[in-house]
């Protein structure tokens, strides 16, 4: 197993002052995170806690590590007291508990709310009508939400894949204006990651363009 050097340069090209490179090591192993690393790659995004923590334990404490999968509440406490970025808040239980389990570790966790913007029913996160809702955000002392994050409808259809990302693009804006704290609009993956920032992305998250494809997809 080995990294794609080649597509990492032109990613960041691509992406240069515009988008942060995520770059998604779930699955692969910590060797293949260390080639990365070794080219001044600090952003790692992984889904699994478990696995995540395994790894956290092994590489070097300057990674930033962002929790991109489904998180559970109960597991919030094995990740807090190091993780950088959480993407994918999707419930106001979860941000409690991410609150409390900051608190414990003093910290403040920053957090992305994750929004429901593809047809699929398989897909976590708020709508739109749920997020203006949110208007207690700013209870929670010890979460930072910086922003939103989104995941477009699994196609071919690279037009169905552009309307939602617009879609989120105007949400993330209309919000923009009563939450100041945001800076971070997390959108795009190997296949639609161009088109994302096209549409305003600040954060990609590419996992198989540079690992290579996974063997099991959980
Ligand atoms: C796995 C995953 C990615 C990366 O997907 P690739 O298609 O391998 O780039 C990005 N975001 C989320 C939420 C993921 O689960």
């Amino acid at each position: 197993m080995s990294i794609n050097i080649q597509a990492y340069q032109n990613i960041l090209q691509e992406i240069k002052h515009k988008s942060t490179l995520v770059a998604v090591s779930k699955t692969k192993p910590v060797e293949d995170i260390k080639e990365l690393y070794n080219l001044n790659q600090r952003d790692f995004g992984e889904n699994y806690v478990q696995e995540l923590v395994e790894k956290e334990a092994q590489l070097p404490k300057d990674i930033r590590w962002h929790f991109i999968g489904h998180l559970q509440s109960n597991k919030v406490k094995y990740i807090a007291q190091f993780v950088y970025l959480i993407h994918g808040v999707d419930s106001l239980n979860l941000l409690k508990e991410i609150n409390k389990q900051a608190a414990k570790n003093n910290r403040i966790i920053n957090c992305l709310l994750q929004v429901h913007i593809a047809q699929e029913e398989t897909k976590f996160g708020f709508n739109e009508s749920e997020l203006h809702q949110l208007n207690t955000l700013e209870e929670f002392k010890n979460v930072n939400i910086c922003g939103l994050m989104g995941m477009a409808s699994f196609t071919d259809d690279m037009q169905k894949v552009r309307r939602e990302f617009e879609n989120l693009k105007t949400i993330y804006n209309k919000l923009s204006t009563y939450h100041l704290s945001f800076t971070t609009l997390s959108m795009g993956m190997s296949s639609d990651y161009k088109i994302a920032i096209e549409e305003g992305s600040t954060m990609v998250r590419i996992g198989s363009l540079l690992f290579g494809a996974r063997t099991y997809n959980k």
